[in-house]
């Protein structure tokens, strides 16, 4: 092959496969950042695949670093455009090879009918919106697997392709497309690899979660655990990155490895961030699993005739009040809910004239929960049913009400 193949370290792309909380988690961390338009530019196994705008950031950052590096150390002699559209399309097909590895994953969690929201492209590689938490443990580490299955034989396919190329056709001008196959085949095992590191929310640190969950038998314990070990990582990456950048400025080494040092550094601070929001979140889901719904919820409940006017309820019940919504109740049957925003549907002109039972949403008894459920069990019940409140009835009476904003006002109080 021409010369030694580089290791480039900027090819270690985390992605992750996240629920949308941890999403959340991750672009507050950030920001917002992830707030930043995306665009939608097709659909593989049925799911959308979007690219965020930072993706365009370090799809012209790689392409650069191989149009002024890695080709022309490893095939001198070419113009400045040829290594430039070389560089572009060995960006596209890294970043095919990205999108190749959560596609593994999708498939998979696809088959333990875990709906993916969308495959996004962005700054740091690749995520799957899972739309719910894996069923097993054994569910978990398969889906963890399936990438870097995926990018370790797309890899080994690469180079035993590029290395055969080489053998049988040594100096007919195959030079590029070896170089370029090498470079995509290490690529791919080092995005096999670098993801199978045992930190959480990397693949492996998945892998560790599914391990310690089948052991401990408890969800949220596996998941901080696991988290610690993801932070322990991502100190350790960044503590790597800044002594090679300062490294390499000492002994006035090749640029490279201070760009490859700076970029492990960045990886390092994601991966401490996003670890964190995971244990952060299974912290909270641990406390809000002990807490029941009795000590959290509001009582005693004002509740809405069906038949009053939206004029009357807004004078008597929002206003004198200040809540954002009631349950709408007769002879002790649970109706449905009124908020703010159904009244605020309707124009004022209407308000003397239309009742509270046109507009309330209506419920399902799945509306109403008992006061010895957890916390947790009553925000679960309520992201099922697109509510923010929930009746709480005991022996056929209603006795609270809980809100998510009673939750958060509890967390509050009890973090203080
Ligand atoms: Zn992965």
């Amino acid at each position: 092959m021409a010369g030694e193949l580089r290791w480039c370290m900027v090819a270690s792309i985390p992605d992750l496969t996240s629920d949308a909380e941890l999403t959340l988690e991750i672009s507050r961390c950030y920001g917002g950042s992830m707030t930043l338009p995306n665009w939608k530019i097709g659909r593989a196994l049925g799911i959308p695949i979007h690219i965020h705008a930072s993706w365009f950031a370090v799809f012209f950052f790689v392409t650069w670093s191989l149009a002024t590096g890695y080709l022309p150390e490893m095939l001198p002699g070419l113009s400045a455009p040829r290594y430039w559209g070389m560089g572009g399309i060995a960006a596209l097909l890294l970043f095919l090879s990205v999108l190749l590895h959560e596609l593994g994953h999708s498939y998979v969690a696809l088959r333990y009918q875990i709906p993916i929201r969308q495959i996004t492209l962005f700054i740091f590689g690749g995520m799957a919106h899972m739309g719910k938490e894996p069923p097993t443990p054994r569910a978990e580490f398969l889906i963890a697997m399936a990438g870097p299955l995926v990018s370790l034989i797309l890899g080994a396919g690469c180079l035993g392709g590029a290395m055969a190329t080489d053998a049988l056709f040594a100096g007919s001008g195959l030079q590029g497309l070896v170089v370029l196959g090498g470079l995509l085949g290490m690529v791919n095992v080092q995005l096999g690899l670098f993801n199978l590191i045992p930190g959480f929310p990397l693949d492996g640190g998945r892998a560790l979660r599914a391990g310690l969950w089948a052991w401990s038998k408890n969800f949220d314990r596996a998941t901080g655990q696991a988290a610690l070990t993801g932070i322990g990582f991502g100190v350790a990456l960044g503590l790597t990155g800044a002594v090679l950048m300062v490294g390499s400025w000492f002994d006035g080494r090749e640029d490279s490895i201070a760009t490859d040092g700076g970029w492990l550094i960045f990886i390092g601070a994601f991966l401490f961030s996003a670890a964190l929001a995971s244990r952060r979140q299974a912290t909270m889901r641990t406390s809000l699993s002990s807490v029941t719904v009795r000590q959290v919820m509001v009582h005693p409940v004002v509740l809405v005739p069906p038949d009053m006017t939206l004029q009357d309820v807004v004078d008597q019940y929002f206003v004198a009040h200040g809540f954002g919504g009631f349950p709408v109740c007769e002879e002790g049957q649970v109706l449905g809910v009124v908020t703010v925003g159904d009244v605020q549907a309707v124009s004022t002109a209407l308000w003397p004239w239309r009742r509270v039972r046109d507009i309330m949403s209506p419920v399902s008894p799945s509306f109403c929960i008992p006061p010895d459920w957890s916390v947790m069990q009553a925000m679960e019940g309520m992201a099922q049913g697109g509510w923010d409140r929930l009746v709480v009835m005991e022996h056929g009476a209603i006795v609270g009400l809980i809100t998510r904003s009673a939750i958060a006002q509890f967390l509050e109080l009890h973090r203080a």
